[in-house]
Order: C-alpha cells, then structure tokens, then sequence
C-alpha cells in the first residue's frame, strides 16, 4: 500500500483510538498493549530497533533508538503514551473509539491526549529510520502505558527500572505548539515546567451524640463546614515567576492590565475583580499555590452528631513548594480548628522545571517559525501534570512540543483534554509528524 504522509498519520491514529486503551486508574486496565503492537509493525517496518517492557500484564511501553555516532552530541527523546481516559458515551455526537475521519478531522478519545503526537513521534521517527538517518546525537522513541493513572506503570517504572533505555539529555512530550490569538498576536507556548501536585486527606473530628439535642455540641460535620470554607477563601501569596512574565509581555494586553498581573502588590486584587473569569482563573492558577477541597464523607445516620469526617483537598504546588510546606499551609488556613484537623495522608507528587535558555529550545523556536512565521515563542508553567516530570527529576530538560494549525483554536483544543467530541485536524497531525521529524534534522544531525 501506498500512502502520502497525511494518510499514513490518519491511519495510524485512527488504529490507536479503536483500541481503546481506556485507563481507568486500575491496574488491569489501560491494556497498552494493543496500541505498542500497532506501533511495533510501524517500527519494525522501518527496521527500528525495540525493547518492550511489561511490568504489569498487558501495561506494555515501547522504546526504540537510533544510536548517534557521537557520545559527547546532545540526545533527545520523544515520549508519547498510548492510554487515553475514560468516556462518557451519551455526551458524545459519535462513536468515541470510531476513529471516524469526518471534515478533515479524526475524531475519538485520545485524538487531542494524546495519541495525536504519539502518532506524529511514531511515524517521524519511523521515516528517519526507514531513511537510513545517522545523527551525532542519539534519537529515542518511548511511547509510554499509564500516564493518565500517575505513570507508575509507564514513564515512572521505566524512569526507575530501565533508566539506561530511556536515557536522553532531553526529552519532548505533550502539550505544547498550539496558537494562541492574543493582543499583541500569535503566541505558541511550550511548557518547560509543571506545578506540583499534593493530595491531601484530611480528618475533621468532634464528639458523638445524639441528633435530636444539637445545642453546643461539637460536631465534626459543621466543624468541617468551616475548614472548607477556610481552605476554599484562603489566599496564598502570589509568585509571578519568569514563564508568566514572559507570557504576559508577549501577549501584548493593555499596559496597564500588563503590568497589574505582573506585580505581586496588585495581582490578587486585580483577578477577584476581573471581567474576563477565564484568564483571572488561568492567571490564578500559574502564579499561586492552589487549594481546592473536593470530597467529603462523614456522618454514619441521621440521628447521630457525627464525631469524624473525612475530607480531600487538590492542592497544586508552585515550583519550590514542598510538602512540608503544604502541611504549614493547611495549619495556617484552618487557624484555631487546626487541633480538630489531622493531615491523614499527603501524597506529595513535586513541581518540576527546565530551564528555556538551551540549544534545543532555540531549535523548537526556529522550527515553529517554519509553520507559524508571525507567532511569538513563548516559556510556558503547565498547571497540570505530564509524564515530564519524571525525566526533570532527573536533571533531564524536557519540554512540552507540538506543532498545530489554526484550525481548531486554543480554547476549543484545552476543553477537548479529558472532554467531550475530542478531535484532531488532519493539517495539525501532518504538520506535528513534519516537525518532529525536521527537529530531529535539525538538531541530532
Ligand atoms: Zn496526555
């Protein structure tokens, strides 16, 4: 069969989200293995190199390498995943694993998260191999289980037990290249550094009695009602670090507004009285440590004070935040009820970052000229979590990378991460297996 390269990527795409590599947070689900088999005879195809690796039963990540000549040459690696979240069918105006092409569109679950750029990494590098390519510097290819469950089963397990396979001075992943119409123009930002994730669970606590003689009693289920609200209106001090700086000079927005999310002084002020909810909430959340309380369970029957309840809070740490800190945080914004909370558990998963001030961010940058000339390269803090952080950890550079066209836009493409009629023009899927393979070019040779 013959194909040009738009085909081939549709193909391939299509292929991933009909496996339905659903990862519901168990172990037994994912099944990744489904979608490494169809990359291994792309791969294999190509006389790509492949090492499989399965630490739980059908959780398999494919890594695959082109050895560069020289040692002392910068390496790079390309980490996509292979599993996708959850659906909720009913919500959908197609089947959600049909991989139907519709309009210039694939659509299905995974289409934006992000089978799209696995798809595009897969094929670049199975070109360059096909073609013979000899670089100085190595390429790797990890297409990786389990990143939407935490990685333990993925990025994090090869990270830990077969570190020397996936072994790169830098590495590229998602959520990166898509244009931002803004004031001042264009922008493309590519994350170089994640916030931090803490989980907490907390326990609120009382004294038991009976329900029909409420009066001065103390009960954990009011008492808890306050310590929501507290942590829910605490305000933690704003840090405008230097990936919100930069964002914010190139989005060319009034200088007055400019300035104001730029100054620690007069941030907090400005967003609880902003017009536009959506950037005051975005602006929020890259420059502060975040509390939002998001479950609570207690009470055992209607006619009972209850004595304990349990409560969880999504807490997101700004760069430098430990959880050592995050327990300091809780005790301040309880106040006084801080000896009726107990922190039962905090699972503390660190911000990571990458410096933007490296050679292949400079190619990135020369690269997105190609595709977007006008558009302005910008640092971006994800306030969300990618498998990058296991690399950063590891004192690794990486970086979030893509290259999209115009067509879907911004606001369209963020909602369709974990939502509903989730779809990928076939121009971004052709112009990210192009830049992948050209970055490849351009900067291992
Ligand atoms: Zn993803």
């Amino acid at each position: 069969m013959t194909t040009s390269g738009g085909d081939e990527a549709v193909e391939l795409l299509r292929q991933l989200i009909r496996n339905r590599c659903v990862n519901d947070g168990s172990a037994a689900s994912g099944e990744e293995g489904r979608n490494a088999e169809v990359l291994v005879s792309v791969l294999e195809e190509a006389g790509a190199d492949l090492e499989r690796f399965e630490p739980v039963p059908g959780r398999v990540s494919l890594v695959a390498r082109i050895e560069g000549s020289d040692p002392e040459a910068p390496s790079l690696c390309y980490l996509g995943h292979t599993d996708v979240v959850p659906v909720n069918e009913d919500n959908w105006s197609r089947d959600p694993f049909g991989g139907e092409l519709v309009d210039g569109e694939v659509w299905g679950r995974g289409a934006v998260d992000m089978l799209n750029l696995t798809t595009a990494m897969s094929l670049a590098f199975a070109r360059l191999s096909r073609r013979g390519f000899a670089p100085r510097g190595s390429l790797v290819l990890a297409a990786v289980a389990d990143e939407e469950a935490l990685g333990a089963h993925g990025a994090g397990w090869l990270t830990a037990h077969a570190a020397d396979a996936v072994a790169a001075d830098y590495v590229l992943t998602e959520s990166g290249g898509m244009p931002l119409e803004m004031p001042g123009g264009t922008l493309l930002e590519i994350p170089v550094a994640e916030k931090g994730s803490c989980w907490c669970r907390l326990r609120v606590t009382g004294e038991a009695g009976h329900a029909s003689q409420p009066l001065r009693t103390d009960n954990a289920l009011v008492t808890a009602a306050e310590v929501v609200r507290r942590l829910a209106s605490f305000r933690t001090r704003p840090e405008v670090l230097a990936p919100w700086a930069s964002f914010v000079e190139a989005a060319g927005l009034a200088p007055e507004l400019a300035s104001a999310l730029v100054d620690e002084t007069r941030l907090d002020g400005l967003l609880e009285e902003m017009d536009d909810v959506t950037l005051a909430r975005h602006a929020h959340a890259c420059t502060h440590t975040t509390m939002a309380p998001t479950i609570l369970h207690g009470g055992t029957k209607i006619n009972v004070i209850p004595d304990a309840v349990e409560l969880q809070v999504d807490i997101r740490t700004m760069p430098g935040w430990t959880e050592a800190d995050v327990r300091a945080l809780i005790a301040e914004a309880v106040g006084e009820l801080a000896d009726k909370v107990e922190v039962l558990e905090a699972v503390d998963d660190p911000p990571s970052a990458s410096s933007a001030d490296t050679p292949l961010f400079s190619a990135m940058r020369a690269l997105a000229g190609r595709f977007h000339p006008d558009a302005v390269v910008v640092p971006s803090l994800m306030v969300g979590a990618t498998d990058a952080r296991f690399f950063r950890r590891k004192g690794v550079q990486a970086y979030g990378f893509g290259m999209f066209s115009n067509r879907l836009g911004y606001e369209r493409y963020s909602a369709m991460f974990h939502g509903d009629d989730e779809r990928i023009d076939v121009q971004s899927l052709e112009w990210s297996t192009a830049a992948f393979e050209e970055l490849a070019r351009d900067f291992l040779a």
